[in-house]
């Protein structure tokens, strides 16, 4: 069976390769992505997939299509993100942006195309697949704060599934690279501000002043306490601020300070203690240098955590269709997914998919301008979706 995967995969590899170039050349950002859902739906409808849902958060982006919805048996959810980035495309390919100032810089064009090719290579073989599959083509994964995944979860998209899986292009990653961790795969993403209250002055005369500027940059060098001095070390954590504004010229001393940044980290139990911790490093810096303070801390995506037995299942199954030498243990990031959400919920395995090739260029990171996948690896991932999910349907009998 996995043969047959792969053959029907690479059998429509110059389809799958033409839909890449495709979305590649039509980008949209989060929630946008109205001609993204036109197209996908079309060609969902064109290989005879029916009763399609469109739309998501009362906005026409999003598809969810189902194979075998008559079926009684277990459910597994294919899922691939749609939206691209605000960002000029700096690259000249001959599928180059035709949207100013959008671009499809993290892969989600490759995701499009690799889920469209599943869909075709597991509608061939429908009647001889014993449960339902969910493929789920979500809007907005780069922008957290609306986060595509939340809004298809709280429209019930996993109802009735049982595990999902889903595959990111890595960049840097050798081309045809699989790589899988069991485990906590990604890290969650939180974001916290804090504005500090001062008394403003003379920056001839500080001691009539309060400064802010000297509270905060206290707290930032104090923050990163939290890791070094907090924190088991053998638990990741980041404590970033990244952005930090006050004043405006060289002799007034400010009456405010504003930071925020970002949080990071793999575990649950240490992402809940984080803002106490923040919280009281915080205000015992103001009170100490008689400021006063507001902090805000906003959890906004739990880590990825890939259920142990399924991804090392998928990892086999890697193996089997790809070759031992193709698939490999990777190492955490600490970047965020909302793949993370659907995870919380319901097993299943987060994966990536190499495309660094130097022969064809395609060496530069995601996000980058210049950012662009290798199109060999498309019928690969496509192929190993199909196996993944046909592979559930065998341990679930
Ligand atoms: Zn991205
Ligand atoms: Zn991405």
């Amino acid at each position: 069976m996995l043969e047959r995967i792969k053959n029907i995969a690479w059998e429509h590899r110059e389809q799958i390769t033409a839909w890449r170039h495709e979305f590649h050349a039509n980008p949209e950002v989060s929630f946008q992505e109205f001609e993204t859902t036109k197209r996908i739906k079309n060609y969902l409808e064109k290989m005879g997939f029916q009763n399609l849902r469109v739309g998501t958060a009362g906005v026409e982006t999003g598809v969810v299509a189902d194979l075998n919805p008559q079926k009684k048996g277990p459910c597994i959810a294919l899922r691939a993100d749609i939206d691209a980035l605000p960002m000029q495309e700096q690259g000249n390919p001959p599928y180059r942006s035709k949207n100013d100032g959008v671009m499809h810089a993290c892969g989600h064009d490759s995701h499009i195309a690799m889920l469209l090719g599943a869909a075709q290579v597991l509608k061939s073989m429908e009647n001889e697949l014993p449960g339902r599959i969910r493929f789920i083509f979500q809007p907005s994964e780069e922008s957290p704060h609306k986060s595509g995944a939340r809004a298809m979860i709280e429209e019930g998209v996993l109802e009735g599934v049982d595990a999902i899986a889903g595959l990111h292009i890595w960049s840097s990653l050798p081309a045809g690279i699989v790589g899988y961790k069991a485990g906590p795969f990604m890290a969650s993403a939180d974001e916290w501000e804090c504005v500090v209250h001062g008394k403003g002055g003379h920056g001839a005369v500080p001691h009539l002043a309060f400064d802010p500027i000297v509270a905060a940059s206290a707290m930032v060098g104090a923050l990163q306490t939290i890791v070094s001095r907090e924190i088991d070390p053998l638990e990741a954590v980041v404590v970033t601020c990244a952005h930090i504004e006050s004043g405006t010229t060289f002799n007034i001393i400010p009456d405010k300070a504003f930071m925020e940044g970002t949080v990071r980290t793999f575990n649950q139990e240490v992402r809940s203690t984080i803002p106490e911790r923040m919280e009281r490093i915080i205000k015992g810096i103001s009170d100490a240098m008689r400021c006063k303070s507001e902090f805000k801390y906003k959890n906004v995506l739990p880590p990825t955590v890939n259920d142990k037995a399924f991804t090392e299942r998928a990892a086999e199954v890697a193996r089997a269709l790809l070759g031992d030498e193709n698939v490999r243990e990777v190492v955490p990031t600490m970047g965020a997914e909302d793949m993370g959400l659907y995870l919380e919920r319901i097993p299943g395995t987060f994966m990536f998919l190499g495309t660094y090739n130097e022969a064809k260029g395609t060496v530069n990171p995601q996000h980058h301008p210049e950012y662009d996948v290798d199109d060999d690896v498309l019928p690969l991932g496509s192929a190993l979706l199909s196996a993944i999910a046909w592979d559930f349907f065998r341990r679930k009998n």
